[in-house]
């Protein structure tokens, strides 16, 4: 019996299914989740002492890699002066300034602690602002657990197979319209139907709670004009995407070129280099509607935590154009190698991708993957031997077919080729399932 055998038995007795979070439990690849106790540079390290190269990143914070120096140095510094204040410091100024260097449509931001409490504000502002009802979101985008929002959400609902969630009520389910992904002709259908009505649009600026599947070409500019046309907002989701698909995140990579600005962005992860920080930010007109400047209330105990701020000061300033450029060359060098090597095995499968963020999905003909009904169509039972393999390998992959595959400043030569050397065995694992 291992030490994570042991803790997860234990853990199954203190925690609903052993875990804080339902992807960690490995329901859909089965076996036990590893429990870990050190995380550096590229590696995990678990309770027995086995050290894999992490391909989950923390789920996208860990972009210059696990407890890179200058990040470990700022939050010691900011802890030295104390946890929490209660009021407001200076290091909440410096992370909105790199976050408005960064992407210029943030013309005022609010820090909150994760990505859920981000994208719930930005719903309930962008209602309290156009004095609507409706939020139009897609399936198989993930914005969080807020209420409103988990009907074919994807990420762990994709990986429990699950359509939505038991606790929301019906009233609340019926104020989101929820529409297919890359399909203008329904986006146009329900406008026409509810314009005047709906508040905004929420989109993942790169869906990866599916599996990664890319906007189709122009499609997120489409977005941006239809809710301009119909008063209505915009947000895009940059939860994951923010500051790891570039400086700018996937807006940058699109918008910034196409020349469309969502009304509100949200970020998480990244922002806050392995702490609890997220935010949303965006037109200032919007953003005064939050109190206390407007009538839109949300609060936090902790929000622009010192020490959270700390880390995503540091991580955002050793973002550099070096390090994305280093994270791009790791991800499509990636992709290459696991493509030839399920060619190899002769498993169908699509790499799909978006900026520098990818995700595989099998069985699907080379078609790829557009939306959630044909990330649901995938053969996804082919993922757990697949996974497996390359645990046993020592590479610590996502457990859940649905998830990205998240790379780091860090992840060096030795590091890939530990990657690249577990693929072989792992695509046969795939083809034989
Ligand atoms: N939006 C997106 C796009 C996400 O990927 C996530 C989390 N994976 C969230 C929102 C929710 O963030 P959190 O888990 O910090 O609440």
């Amino acid at each position: 019996m291992t030490s994570s055998d042991e803790l997860f038995e234990r853990a199954r007795h203190l925690m609903p299914g052993g875990v804080n979070s339902p992807v960690r439990a490995f329901g859909s690849v089965g076996g036990t989740p590893r429990f870990m106790v050190d995380a550096h540079g590229p590696h995990l390290t678990d309770a027995d002492g086995v050290r894999y190269v992490d391909l989950v990143c923390s789920w996208g914070p860990a972009l210059l890699g696990h407890s890179h120096p200058a990040v470990i140095a700022a939050v010691h510094e900011a802890v030295d002066h104390g946890l929490s204040f209660g009021a407001s410091t200076p290091a909440e100024g410096r992370l909105a300034e790199l976050v408005m260097q960064r992407v210029p449509g943030v013309e005022r931001i609010r820090m909150v602690s994760t990505g859920t409490e981000a994208t719930m504000t930005a719903v309930r502002l962008a209602r309290g602002f156009t004095g609507r009802d409706l939020i139009v979101k897609f399936a198989g985008c993930y914005h969080g657990h807020l209420d409103g929002l988990l009907a074919a959400a994807g990420s762990g609902l994709a990986t429990l197979a699950l359509p939505g969630s038991a606790g929301v009520t019906a009233a609340t389910a019926a104020e989101t319209l929820v529409l297919p992904y890359n399909d203008e002709a329904a986006l146009e259908a329900a406008f026409a139907e509810h314009g005047d009505r709906i508040a905004a649009v929420i989109t993942e600026a790169a869906p990866a709670n599916m599996g990664v599947v890319a906007p189709a070409d122009g499609f997120n500019a489409f977005l941006s004009r239809t809710t301009t046309a119909h008063g209505a907002l915009l947000i895009l989701d940059e939860v994951l995407t923010g500051f790891r698909t570039g400086p700018g995140g996937y807006w940058g990579l699109t918008g910034a070129r196409e020349g469309w600005t969502p009304d509100l962005f949200t970020f998480g992860k990244v922002i806050g280099g392995g702490l609890p920080t997220a935010a949303l930010g965006g037109r200032a007109e919007v953003m005064e509607y939050l109190a206390p400047t407007g009538p839109v209330y949300q609060a936090g105990t902790l929000s622009g935590n010192p020490v959270a701020m700390a880390a995503g000061v540091a991580t955002l300033t050793h973002a550099t154009d070096d390090v994305y450029a280093h994270i791009d060359a790791a991800s499509l060098a990636l992709q290459d190698a696991v493509a030839s090597s399920l060619d190899s095995a002769g498993v169908d499968h699509s790499i799909q991708r978006a900026g520098n963020l990818f995700s595989v999905a099998f069985g699907t003909s080379r078609g790829g993957v557009r939306n959630y009904a044909d990330a649901q169509a995938q053969e996804a039972y082919r993922y757990a031997p697949f996974f497996h393999s390359m645990l046993e390998s020592g590479i610590y992959l996502p457990p859940s077919v649905f998830e990205a595959w998240f790379l780091s400043a860090a992840h060096d030569d030795e590091a890939m080729n530990r990657i690249i050397d577990a693929l072989p065995a792992a695509a046969s694992a795939a083809a034989a399932a």
